[in-house]
C-alpha cells in the first residue's frame, strides 16, 4: 500500500524535524517541510500531498490560515492545523479556510494519528460526494451554476457550459454576473440584471416576464430560472452563496407552439376528428365531428365509433379495414355512417394507429369528411357540364363526345350513321310574343316529343336555343331514316299546350350521313347544319339531306355576314319607299320605308336575309338609326320640292324596341334633321309587343308622347290577346300579307281579315292591308271597310326620287 504523503508547514526547524520523525514512525511519508506560506504553496503544487499539517504562525507576510485556504481552494488538499493557539479569534478565522482538523499543541502520537486519519477519511468522503454530485449535475438536463458568497463562480455543469458558452475551467472564480449574463425579456433588453440581486425573492417576483441568458457568443436564450440561496447556519461563517438552476426554454417553446397549433387544428379542422384509446373508446372529438354526426362529446365519450355504423357494410368490410390498419398503420376509404338523426351519409375516412416506442398501439385517430355535399356537387357539376339544364338532354359537349363514339362504332361495324340538325321554325316569334317562360316550356315539350320516337341507341341533344340534334345509330336503309324524320316533323307540328294557349310550331331538319357526307364530327355537323338551312330556304317544315350544292349557299351566308359589316361603312344601304294607297280616291297617303342593301357583287340582298343577321350581330341598332335619319332627310328634301302631307312609317326591330335609349335616339335625330314628328310613324311587329307587355306599353306611351304615330305590323301572326290590344296606344293595325294572300281561296282567312278590320274600327284604330297584289283583294278589302292598302298591285318599294315622282304624278 502506498504511504500517505504529508507536507509539514512549520517555521521552527526543530519542531518540524521532530514532527517529521513522529509522522514517519506512524507510517506516513513526509514529502516536504515548508517554513513560509509561499513555500508551502509551491511544495503543495509540486508534491500533491495527501494532507498538509499547518502551523498558524509563520514567518513572512502571510500566516498559515491564509495559506491553508489557498491550498484548499487551489488544490483541494485537506489541511489540519497544528498550533499552540486556540483563542476564539483565531478559531473563527481558521474556520473560514475549511480545515479538516485542528490540533492544539502539545499533542501526543495518538492524537496526531487519529486527527490525520479522520481528516484523510473525511477528504475521501468529500471527494466521493463531490464526484457523485458532479456526475449528477453533469448529466441532468438543467444547467447548474453554483457561486460563493462573493458572487464568484464555483462550479458550472455541462449544460451550463453549453448554454453560457463558458468552459467551467474558465468560468470558475469569475464574477457570476460576467458569466451568467441575465436579461429580463420584458424590460430593457440592453441592460442585464445582476443575478445576485435576484437572491432576494421579492425581486424575482417583481420581474414578471421571462428571462433570457445572453451567452458568451451573444445568443439570447429564453430560460426558466431558479436561484437558490444557500446560507450557512453558523452566523460567523460568511458562507452565503447560492445555486442557479436554469433550463433552455426554446425547445419547450417550440413544443408549446406545436401543441397549441395542433389544438387549433383539431378544433377548427373542417374534417371531423375522433381520437380513441387502443380499445377504441372515444377520448376526444372535435367540433366538426359534432356537426357532422350530431353527437356531442358527452354522448360519445367512452363509447366506440360503432355507434356511427350504418349497417351498410358487411362484416367482411370491417374485417378488411382492421386487417389493413393492423398491417400498414392506416386505412382510408369511403364509408357510410349514420348520423344521430338516423340519416345515412357517405364520408371519406382515414384511420391511423398511433404507437408508443415499443410499437404497441396506444391510440387510434380517425379523420373524416362528409361527402354528402361533395357527392351532390360532383353529380351536379357533371350534370351541368354535360346536360342542358332546361330540357335535361345531353348538351353540345356531350353531343360531341357521343358523336365521336358513334363514328368509331360505325366505322368498326361498317354501318352508316345519321346526324339530324333540327331548328324550330318561327320559335323566335313565339319567344318574343309569349315570353321566355312560354318559350322554355315549349322547348321542354319539344325535347320530350323528340325523345319519344327515338330508340335507346339514338341520342337526342340540345345545342342551345331552338337547335336540337339527333344521332341515329345503326340503321340499315335510308328509308328507315326517312320514316324517323317524317315522324319527327309530324310529331312537332301537332298542337302544343302552353298553359291555356295552343301553340303551333314546325321544324326544319338537315341530315348528314356518315361516311358519305363526312368522316369526322366537324364535317358531319357542318353538313347537317347546311342541310338544315337548305330546308329553311325551301320553305321550312321539312327535311333535307345534305348535298354538295348546299355548301355554296352556306358559303354565301357566311360571306354575307362579313360583307354586312362593310356595307354600313361603304354606304351600300339605301331606303326605299312603298306607297300606301287610299282605295277611295287612289291617293298616296304615305309610304313604308324599307331598307335595301345593294351589294357591289351580289346586287340587291333581300332584308329577310340580312335583317336577322344584323339582329344577331347587334348591327341592327346602327342600321335602324341610319334608316330613321335617312327617312327624315328624304322627308325634308321632298318638302323642299313641294311634297308635303304624307306619313312615312319606319320599321323598328325588337332589339331597338327594347333599347331604353330608343326615345332619346329618335328624338335627337328628329331635332337634328328638323323634321315634323307628325309625318313619322313607327311599325312594331305584333310579336314584339307581347313579350313583356308592361314595358311594351310603357315604351309605346313614350313614343306617342314624342308625337310619333304607331302601327302594329304583321298583325294576326303574333299571339296578342284582346285584353292587351285595348291597352296599346296604337293608331294603325297592319293586316299581315299571309291573310291577304289567301283572301281569294280561303274562307277562314277572309273571316279573319274581316274580323281584324272590325276589331280595328271598334278599338278606334285605322287599318291597312299589306301585300295586296290582286284586284280581287282590293275589292274584298274595300267591301269590308279597309280603305288603305300597300302592295305590289299599286307599287313595289322604290327609291326616294322615284317615290317623289310617283306621288307628284299621282297628284296631278
Ligand atoms: P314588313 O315590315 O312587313 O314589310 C313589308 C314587306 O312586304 C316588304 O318586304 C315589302 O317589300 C313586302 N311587300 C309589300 N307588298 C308586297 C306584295 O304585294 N307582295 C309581296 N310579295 N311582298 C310585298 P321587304 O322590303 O323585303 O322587307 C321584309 C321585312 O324586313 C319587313 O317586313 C320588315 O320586317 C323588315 N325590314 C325592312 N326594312 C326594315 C328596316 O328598315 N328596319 C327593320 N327593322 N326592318 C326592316
Ligand atoms: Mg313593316
Ligand atoms: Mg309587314
Amino acid at each position: 500500500m502506498k504511504l500517505k504523503k504529508i507536507l509539514i508547514v512549520e517555521d521552527e526547524g526543530i519542531v518540524a524535524l521532530d514532527l517529521q520523525d513522529r509522522l514517519e514512525q506512524l507510517g506516513y511519508e513526509v514529502c516536504g517541510i515548508a517554513d513560509t506560506a509561499k513555500i508551502a504553496l509551491k511544495m503543495a503544487a509540486k508534491h500533491s500531498p495527501d494532507l498538509v499539517l499547518m502551523d498558524i504562525v509563520l514567518k513572512g507576510e502571510r500566516d498559515g490560515i491564509s495559506a491553508a485556504k489557498q491550498i484548499n481552494e487551489l488544490f483541494g488538499i485537506p489541511v489540519v492545523f497544528l498550533t499552540a493557539y486556540a483563542d476564539e479569534k483565531t478559531l473563527a478565522r481558521a474556520k473560514k479556510s475549511h480545515p479538516h482538523g485542528y490540533i492544539v499543541k502539545p499533542f501526543n502520537a495518538q492524537m496526531l494519528r487519529s486527527n490525520i486519519e479522520m481528516a484523510l477519511h473525511r477528504h475521501e468522503v468529500d471527494q466521493a460526494l463531490d464526484a457523485c454530485y458532479s456526475t449528477t449535475l453533469a448529466s441532468i438536463g438543467d444547467a447548474v451554476i453554483s457561486f460563493d458568497h462573493e458572487g464568484k463562480i464555483r462550479y458550472l455543469n455541462a449544460m451550463a457550459e453549453a448554454l453560457s458558452g463558458w468552459k467551467a475551467k474558465e468560468a470558475v472564480k469569475r464574477n457570476l454576473s460576467d458569466v451568467f449574463v441575465l436579461i429580463n425579456s420584458g424590460i430593457n433588453k440592453d441592460e442585464s440584471i445582476n443575478p445576485l440581486t435576484l437572491l432576494d425573492t421579492q425581486t424575482l417576483l417583481s420581474l414578471p416576464h421571462g428571462f433570457e441568458l445572453q451567452s458568451r457568443f451573444g445568443t439570447l436564450i429564453p430560460i426558466t430560472l431558479n436561484i437558490i440561496p444557500i446560507k450557512s447556519k453558523d452566523e460567523d461563517v460568511q458562507n452565503e452563496a447560492g445555486i442557479i438552476i436554469f433550463s433552455d426554454k426554446r425547445e419547450h417553446l417550440v413544443n408549446e407552439r406545436q401543441s397549441k397549433m395542433a389544438e387549433k387544428l383539431f378544433d377548427n379542422s373542417i374534417e371531423g376528428i375522433v381520437l380513441t384509446d387502443n380499445e377504441l373508446r372515444i377520448q376526444q372529438i372535435n367540433r366538426t365531428f359534432t356537426e357532422v354526426t350530431g353527437y356531442e362529446f358527452s354522448e360519445v365519450v367512452g363509447k366506440t365509433p360503432a355507434i356511427l355504423q350504418s349497417g351498410q357494410h358487411d362484416d367482411d368490410f370491417y374485417k378488411n379495414m382492421w386487417a389493413t390498419l393492423k398491417r400498414t398503420g392506416m386505412w382510408q376509404g369511403q364509408i357510410f355512417n349514420r348520423r344521430k338523426s338516423g340519416e345515412i351519409y357517405p364520408e371519406w375516412l382515414s384511420i391511423y394507429s398511433i404507437k408508443n416506442k415499443n410499437g404497441d398501439v396506444i391510440n387510434y385517430i380517425g379523420l373524416f369528411s362528409d361527402l354528402t355535399e361533395k357527392k351532390m356537387t360532383q353529380d351536379h357539376i357533371h350534370q351541368l357540364a354535360h346536360y342542358d339544364a332546361l330540357t335535361n338532354l345531353p348538351n353540345r359537349l356531350l353531343f360531341m363526345e357521343r358523336l365521336k363514339q358513334s363514328i368509331v362504332m360505325a366505322r368498326r361495324k361498317e354501318i352508316p350513321l345519321g346526324l339530324f340538325f333540327i331548328d324550330l321554325d318561327g320559335f323566335k316569334k313565339i319567344n318574343d310574343s309569349l315570353g321566355h317562360d312560354a318559350g322554355d316550356l315549349l322547348l321542354q315539350e319539344v325535347a320530350l316529343r323528340l325523345k319519344k320516337y327515338m330508340r335507346e341507341s339514338d341520342t337526342v341533344c340540345r345545342l342551345g336555343g331552338d337547335e336540337f340534334t339527333i344521332i341515329i345509330d345503326g340503321y340499315s336503309q335510308i328509308s328507315d331514316i326517312i320514316i324517323v324524320v317524317n315522324k319527327i316533323l309530324k310529331e312537332l307540328s301537332a298542337e302544343f299546350k302552353i298553359g291555356e294557349r295552343s301553340v303551333y310550331i314546325t321544324a326544319s331538319i338537315g341530315i348528314s350521313i356518315y361516311p358519305d357526307d363526312g368522316c369526322d364530327i366537324q364535317e358531319l355537323i357542318k353538313n347537317a347544319d347546311t342541310a338544315m338551312y337548305a330546308a329553311k330556304d325551301k320553305g321550312k317544315n321539312r327535311y333535307e339531306f345534305y348535298d354538295y350544292e348546299m355548301n355554296r349557299k352556306t358559303l354565301e351566308r357566311l360571306t354575307l355576314e362579313s360583307c354586312l359589316h362593310r356595307a354600313y361603312d361603304e354606304q351600300q344601304f339605301m331606303v326605299y319607299y312603298q306607297p300606301k294607297i287610299n282605295l277611295i280616291d287612289h291617293s298616296v297617303e304615305g309610304a313604308e320605308a324599307l331598307i335595301r342593301w345593294n351589294h357591289p357583287t351580289f346586287g340587291f340582298v333581300p332584308p329577310s336575309q340580312f335583317i336577322p343577321l344584323a339582329e344577331e350581330t347587334g348591327m341592327i341598332a346602327r342600321m335602324g338609326e341610319w334608316v330613321f335619319r335617312q327617312v327624315c332627310r328624304d322627308l325634308s328634301e321632298w318638302e323642299e320640292r313641294g311634297l308635303t302631307g304624307i306619313i312615312v312609317s319606319v320599321n323598328l326591330s325588337a332589339v331597338q324596341f327594347r333599347d331604353p335609349n330608343l326615345v332619346k335616339i329618335l328624338d335627337t335625330v328628329i331635332t337634328q334633321e328638323g323634321v315634323n314628328v307628325h309625318s313619322l310613324e313607327m311599325e312594331i311587329t305584333e310579336s314584339m309587343l307581347m313579350n313583356d307587355v308592361k314595358s311594351s306599353i310603357e315604351m309605346m306611351k313614350q313614343l306617342k308622347e314624342m308625337g310619333l304615330s304607331l302601327s302594329i305590323d304583321d298583325f294576326g301572326t303574333g299571339y296578342s290577346s284582346l285584353k292587351y290590344l285595348k291597352q296599346f296606344p296604337v293608331d294603325v293595325l297592319k293586316i299581315d300579307k299571309s291573310f291577304i294572300d289567301e283572301i281569294s281561296n280561303n274562307l277562314d282567312d277572309r273571316m279573319i281579315v274581316k274580323a281584324v278590320i272590325d276589331l280595328a274600327h271598334n278599338l278606334g284604330m285605322k287599318v291597312i292591308a299589306e301585300g295586296v297584289e290582286k284586284l280581287e283583294q282590293v275589292e274584298f278589302l274595300l267591301q269590308n271597310g279597309c280603305q288603305k292598302v300597300q302592295g305590289f298591285y299599286f307599287s313595289k318599294a322604290v327609291d326616294a326620287n322615284a317615290f317623289y315622282e310617283f306621288v307628284m304624278g299621282n297628284r296631278k
